[in-house]
């Protein structure tokens, strides 16, 4: 059965597939795999523009793989099974009073996908998913099954909290919640050059802070969620949140998008007037109901992680290059923040990071755009999200990530016959 990728960028046809609903089948999986002399990849929700999951091995699909194991309200310690979407994780959460401490923009994701290529959502004082891992339960090339967290394997902990199924299966996540909480969204048009004058405020200011800027526009969309104050603002009417998110960021964004595709000529005056009908919003709620967006037009996407002190420059040179393209572009360019991090291939290793991330409607060229914009990010050390678009290889990456060799390091002890190799991984971390 083809196997293919939300965006459309990633098929694959495996050799075999595996659908475990237990601990010992997803074991038995790796091992029948092994003995066949297949190669193995595990399946998330396809939500990579990469082709990281593609394999012509074995796929161990992971949606039979679901739901929590176990939760401590004391240490807010919860462990859920490796297949479990990040929609259904704050779903459970929320009947335990917890929550995760940040997220991305969507929830389809599950979480050892997610934290395989180290998601992340917004917050100058916070990490990508993966920093919220306690401790995760790994199956090995050999069948083994291994635990690993800060005290117990340190080294195949750090490597594995984004891990790019390189190492193994993950077979259970360990998640740090935190108390279950309430975020005042504000989310508002603003000019551009105040957005980018006041960038250093913005960021610090606010616990999760991100815009959007539409590339022939003159306004970015500016987000500001922090933990609600006493009394919060009042909470979105169910209506009115299906008029904003629904209808003018899915189905009239997606109408304009269809016509931009089929008469390019109106993409520059369409992208301006979907920039000059952004609104203001303000409301509160549940931190995950704020986080997550539903989006249902498809694009293709390319995201940089620059040392946050280069934004600036990226996003001047990004400004100045757009309008020099041969094709235009039809999807605003997101801009995030997080705080540095210390697990090996996280995109925020090391240092304060900000996040552009470029995108571009499915069937519209890209290419010309993503190659400029990483020429771009790699003049000042960027390091690509692992499952977002690019073309940089193992010697690139190498330069760019200090702790690289060490990562390989526990890949050649974990994994010294490559039984998770796919293409991808041969492109990013060598063969
Ligand atoms: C609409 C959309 C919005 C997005 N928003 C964001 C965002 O806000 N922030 C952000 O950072 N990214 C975002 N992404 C990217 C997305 O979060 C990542 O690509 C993520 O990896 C997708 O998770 P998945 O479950 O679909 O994993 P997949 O894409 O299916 O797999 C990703 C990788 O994880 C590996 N893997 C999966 N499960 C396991 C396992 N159990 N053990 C070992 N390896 C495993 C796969 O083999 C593959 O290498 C977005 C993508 C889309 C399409």
């Amino acid at each position: 059965m083809t196997w293919q990728n939300w965006a459309g960028t990633a098929s694959a046809e495996p050799a075999s597939r595996y659908w475990p609903r237990t601990a010992e089948a997803l074991a038995d999986a790796v091992k029948e795999a092994g003995a066949a002399g297949l190669t193995v990849r595990a399946l998330g929700s396809g939500h990579s523009f990469t082709p990281a999951a593609a394999t012509s091995g074995a796929a161990i699909d992971l949606s039979g793989w679901t739901g929590v194991i176990s939760a401590d309200s004391e240490s807010r310690l919860v462990t859920v099974r490796s297949g479990t979407t990040i929609r259904e994780i704050n779903a459970a959460l929320a009947t335990l009073g917890l929550a995760m401490p940040n997220l991305g923009d969507i929830d389809a994701q599950t979480i050892s996908g997610a934290i395989s290529t180290g998601t992340h959502g917004t917050g100058a004082r916070l990490g990508g998913i993966a920093t919220a891992v306690a401790a995760l339960e790994l199956v090995l090339a050999d069948g083994s099954v291994v635990s690993c967290s800060a005290e117990q394997r340190p080294d195949l902990f750090t490597a594995a909290r984004v891990g790019l199924g390189a190492l193994g299966v993950v077979s259970t996540v360990t998640l740090r919640c935190v108390p279950a909480f309430d975020l005042a969204a504000d989310e508002r048009p603003m000019p551009l050059a105040e957005v980018l004058a006041r960038f250093g405020e913005f960021a610090a200011d606010n616990d999760h802070f991100e815009f959007y800027w539409f590339p022939y526009g003159k306004n970015a969309l500016v987000k500001r969620n922090n933990r609600a104050a006493e009394p919060p603002p009042p909470r979105m009417p169910g209506w009115r949140r299906f008029v904003e998110y629904e209808v003018m960021e899915n189905t009239a964004f997606g109408a304009l998008c269809r016509t931009g595709r089929a008469m390019p000529a109106l993409i520059k005056p369409l992208n301006r007037l979907a920039a000059a009908t952004l609104s203001k919003r303000s409301y509160s709620a549940p931190s995950h109901e704020v986080f997550v967006t539903p989006r249902r037009v498809r694009f293709v996407e390319s995201e940089y992680a620059v040392p946050r002190e280069s934004l600036l420059d990226v996003l001047a040179e990004l400004r100045a290059a757009v309008p020099r393209l041969a094709h235009p572009v039809m999807f605003p360019v997101e801009v995030r923040v997080a705080a540095a991090d210390d697990i090996w291939l996280s995109t925020a290793y090391g240092r304060d990071t900000a996040y552009v991330a470029i995108h571009q409607y499915v069937g519209l060229p890209y290419q010309e755009y993503f190659r400029v914009f990483e020429s771009i990010t790699s003049a000042v050390g960027g390091r690509p999200h692992w499952g977002k678009m690019h073309t940089l290889d193992a010697k690139r990456l190498g330069e760019l990530y200090p702790r690289f060799a060490d990562f390989l390091r526990v890949r050649d002890e974990t994994d010294p016959d490559r039984r998770f190799a796919n293409p991808y991984l041969e492109q990013v971390l060598g063969p």
